[in-house]
C-alpha cells in the first residue's frame, strides 16, 4: 500500500509498504480521510517530538476492513473515528484519571503508523463508531472537535455566557459552534481573514473583530464596547504570542481564560500576575482529548457541528506531501487526504 512516512525531521516520502496485519483487539482500516494539522508541518520540521520513521496523520477516519481477535462490538465494514491519542491505563497519570498527562503516551501518527496511508491499524479501544449513511470525509473532524471539547468543558460555559475567542481556524471555528451549543448568547470570533470571520458568523458567532484594526481590548470591553467589562470566558485558539497576551484583557473580572493554542516551546509571554489576582482571572490550559472522542463523534454524526465548510481541499497522497512541507496556504482551514482517491 501507499504511505506518506516521515523518514527524518525535514524528510518525508511517498513510499510502498507492506499493508498492515491486524494483531489481538486491532482493527485493520481502510482510511477514507485524514486531515493535515499544524502539527503534521510541526513534526516534518522536527519541531514537535516524534520517533521517525512512520506515517504520519492522527485525523482519520475510515471503514473496518478486517478484525483481528478478541474483538468486540465491532466488525467489518462499519466506519469509525480513531482516536490517536492511547495512554497507558497503568502509570499514576492514567490512574487519577488524567489520560491525556500519562507518562507513556503514543499517538498514532505522531509515535506510530498513522492516518496518511491507505490503511491504518487501530486498537479497538481508540476507535468509535460513525453512522454507514455519514459523509465519509467528516469524521476526519473528530479529533480536533475532542480537543476544542475539552477546552470547552474546562471553560465551564454556561447558558447566557459570553465567550471571546480569539483565532479563526479550525480550532476556532469548533469552539465557535461549540460555544453555540453550550448555551453562550454573545459569541466574538477575532481573527485577521475576513473570510473566516464571515463564515465565523454563518456558524454561530453574533460577532466578529479583525485585530487588525487596532484597540480590540478597548473595542470589546469598554463601556459602549462589543461585551461591556469584558467576556465571561475567553479561548486562546491561535498558539501565538500576542493572543495569549491579549487573552486575560478580553476576560471580565471572575472570567475564565482556556489556552488551546499551543506556541512554540520555549517561547515566553509577558502575563500581569497581580491582573490575573485582583481580578481573579481563573486561567487554564487545555491539552488533548481525554475521554471526548465519543462525544466529537456523536455530534459529528448529528450533524449539528457543521464541518463540511471546514473543508478547504481534498487532495490524494502524492499531493499530501508539498501540503505537509509547506506552511498552510492563506485562507486554508483544513486539507483533507483522501489516501485511496483514484
Ligand atoms: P490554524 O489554522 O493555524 O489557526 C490559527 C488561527 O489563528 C489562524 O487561522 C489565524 O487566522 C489566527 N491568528 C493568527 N494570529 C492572530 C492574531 N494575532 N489575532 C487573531 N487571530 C490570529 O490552527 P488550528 O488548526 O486552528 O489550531 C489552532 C491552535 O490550536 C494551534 O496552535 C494548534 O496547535 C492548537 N491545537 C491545540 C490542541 C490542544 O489539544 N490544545 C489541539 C489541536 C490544535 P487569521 O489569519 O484569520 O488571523
Ligand atoms: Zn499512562
Amino acid at each position: 500500500m501507499k504511505a506518506v512516512r516521515l523518514e527524518a525531521a525535514g524528510q518525508i516520502n511517498l513510499c510502498d509498504v507492506d499493508k498492515p496485519r491486524p494483531g489481538p483487539g486491532d482493527l485493520l482500516v481502510r482510511v477514507e480521510a485524514c486531515g493535515i494539522c499544524g502539527t503534521d508541518r510541526h513534526l516534518f520540521n522536527g519541531e514537535f517530538p516524534s520517533e521517525p520513521p512512520l506515517t504520519l496523520g492522527h485525523e482519520f477516519t475510515g471503514i473496518v476492513e478486517e478484525i483481528g481477535r478478541d474483538i468486540t462490538g465491532f466488525r467489518e465494514g462499519i466506519r469509525i473515528t480513531g482516536d490517536p491519542n492511547i495512554a497507558c491505563g497503568h502509570c499514576d497519570q492514567c490512574r487519577r484519571g488524567r489520560v491525556n498527562l500519562c507518562r507513556n503516551l503514543q499517538a498514532i501518527g505522531i509515535s506510530r503508523d498513522g492516518g496518511f496511508a491507505q490503511y491504518v491499524i487501530v486498537p479497538q479501544n481508540q476507535a468509535f463508531v460513525l453512522p454507514d449513511d455519514l459523509n465519509p470525509l467528516y469524521g476526519a473532524f473528530c479529533e480536533p472537535l475532542a480537543c476544542c471539547l475539552h477546552g470547552v468543558d474546562l471553560a465551564e460555559i454556561r447558558t447566557g455566557s459570553s465567550v471571546a475567542i480569539l483565532g479563526g481556524g479550525v480550532i476556532g471555528l469548533l469552539v465557535v459552534q461549540l460555544a453555540r451549543l453550550a448555551g453562550a448568547t454573545d459569541i466574538l470570533l477575532i481573527t485577521r481573514s475576513a473570510e473566516k470571520r464571515r463564515l465565523a458568523e454563518s456558524l454561530g458567532a453574533t460577532a466578529t473583530v479583525d485585530p487588525n484594526d487596532g484597540g480590540i481590548i478597548e473595542r470589546i470591553t469598554a463601556p459602549d464596547g462589543l461585551l461591556p467589562g469584558g467576556a465571561d470566558v475567553v479561548i486562546e485558539c491561535a498558539g501565538v504570542a500576542g493572543t495569549v497576551e491579549q487573552a486575560p484583557a478580553l476576560a471580565r473580572h471572575g472570567g475564565t481564560v482556556v489556552i488551546l493554542g499551543v506556541m512554540p516551546q520555549g517561547e515566553k509571554v509577558s502575563i500581569e500576575p497581580f491582573d490575573l489576582l485582583f481580578r481573579e482571572i481563573r486561567l487554564v490550559s487545555s491539552f488533548l482529548n481525554p475521554f471526548t472522542h465519543k462525544r466529537a463523534a456523536d455530534l459529528v454524526a448529528s450533524g449539528r457541528i457543521k464541518v463540511e465548510p471546514l473543508i478547504s481541499r481534498r487532495i490524494g497522497l502524492n499531493e499530501a506531501m508539498e501540503a505537509i512541507r509547506n506552511p498552510a496556504r492563506a485562507g486554508e482551514i483544513r486539507t483533507l487526504v483522501l489516501p485511496n482517491l483514484g
